[in-house]
């Protein structure tokens, strides 16, 4: 008897947490049972029950080349046969970090970490160490992972410190964090004049993607640039989902703007535990033990992430005309739903930057939190739960990205089309 999602769920709520390792995959902002999964190949995503789905979740960004790609899953056994962890400098941790620092000019120093979350924490404890200061600007509906200092909500407006995004989070901590709204620099340009002298860092993720997907509109990145340059505060981008998606190498690759620091995740771990943070050597080298800000990791740099980084980043470089054939299908797909959702009457948003995109359930245009909020969120959940009926695997939540990897192809993109006029019908 194969146990349903109910019974796999009801056993987990007693003895994890929520039932859960992360929040989101509890469904609670579409409903319903979250369904486990299996086992997953290529553009396919199989879950308990034997269902077959396509993927456009891709464990949340890092399965770029599709699941279990067998070049990747070689590369580990043959690490785990040499041992999983050695507490010791290894030479594939190195080739991990020149593979980055020249492919992404900004980061001349690297430290591996294992999640996107300690990377962001380590890079506004070392903008605070080298600067000197303390206060840090963050964007609203920018997700930074879950440190302290930035998981803080929205604050409204430049005048306002930020409040904490949870309790357990001092206030006193929360107000060194001021988050501004996303694509305004003239709110960037007023905090600067107000708080400049205290200004540590301004982190931010470059195309945003923890809102459902947002551009930067023209001159924000480049005036953020500027103002931190002119000012003394390091910039950070947080490139946690953009490292390696659009290109083999950042997003700051693709419109030339190098900040101060990186952080670096997903993708880069080839869909094991991994984060990064690079930079100015000048910085970077503030780190302990050839600098005072501390910071460590007892599975940094871990062997097997290391070797399935490599592996993936490999193929990224040896197949970089991919990224052009992944764009033009996440092309095809963003459109022709458009044009779905149009003939039944359903106002969306589509916003998509290469293979990256989000169906907001609105007229749009989304260049913020604030916009993106407006969202019919019911909607998207019944679209979701249709959605998945038909055998597509979307994010459970209308505020995440979709993703396709070099795995999908036109047939999944059609079949997708397919499934999606079929819930449409049904909505
Ligand atoms: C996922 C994500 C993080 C956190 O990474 P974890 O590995 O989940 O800790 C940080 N920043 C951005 C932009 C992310 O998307």
């Amino acid at each position: 008897m194969t146990p349903t999602h109910e019974d796999l769920f009801a056993a987990a709520g007693l003895v994890i947490a929520g039932g859960v390792n992360s929040p989101v995959r509890a469904w609670k902002s579409v409903g319903g049972i979250p369904i486990f999964a299996s086992h997953a190949k290529g553009s396919r995503i199989y879950d308990s029950t034997g269902k077959e789905y396509i993927d456009y979740v891709l464990s949340w960004g890092p399965m770029i080349l599709g699941h279990a790609h067998p070049d990747v899953i070689a590369a580990l056994c043959q690490a785990a046969q040499k041992g999983t962890s050695f507490g010791a400098p290894t030479d594939a941790e190195t080739q991990m970090a020149q593979l980055i620092c020249e492919t992404i000019p900004s980061i001349q120093r690297i430290r591996m970490t294992s999640s996107g979350t300690e990377a962001a924490m380590t890079a506004v404890r070392l903008a605070r160490g080298y600067t000197g200061r303390n206060l840090i600007i963050k964007f609203d509906g920018c997700y930074h992972g879950h440190a302290d200092s930035l998981l803080i909500k929205a604050g409204s407006g430049v005048t306002t410190l930020g409040i904490p995004g949870s309790p357990g989070i001092p206030e006193e901590l929360a107000g060194l964090t001021l988050s501004l709204p996303y694509n305004d620099p003239g709110a960037l340009e007023k905090a600067i004049e107000r708080y400049g002298n205290q200004l540590a860092a301004v982190i931010v993720e470059p195309v945003a993607g923890n809102m459902g997907v947002v551009m930067p509109q023209e001159g924000f990145l480049k005036k953020l640039r500027e103002l931190t340059a002119e000012n003394g505060t390091v910039l950070i981008f947080d490139e946690v989902i953009t490292g390696f998606r659009f290109s083999f190498g950042g997003y700051q690759n693709l419109i030339g703007i190098e900040p101060d620091l990186t952080c670096l995740g997903k993708i880069i771990g080839g869909g094991l535990p991994v984060g990064a943070l690079g930079g100015k050597k000048e910085i970077m080298e503030r780190l302990a033990p050839t600098g005072d800000v501390y910071q460590a990791g007892t599975l940094s740099g871990n062997p097997l992430a290391m070797s399935a980084g490599i592996a993936t980043l490999n193929i990224l470089k040896s197949k970089a005309d991919s990224y052009q054939s992944q764009s033009h299908l996440a092309d095809v797909l963003c459109r022709e739903m458009k044009k779905l959702f149009s003939g039944h009457g359903i106002a969306t948003c589509i916003n998509r930057i290469f293979s990256m995109f989000t169906v907001f359930f609105q007229e749009g245009p989304v260049n913020d939190l604030n916009a993106a909020l407006k969202s019919d969120t019911g909607l998207y959940a019944r679209y979701f739960h249709g959605m998945l009926e038909n055998g597509i695997w979307l994010a459970p939540s209308q505020f995440e990205a979709g993703f396709l990897s070099f795995a999908h192809t036109a047939d999944d993109v059609d079949r997708t089309l397919d499934a999606c006029s079929k819930t449409l019908r049904d909505l």
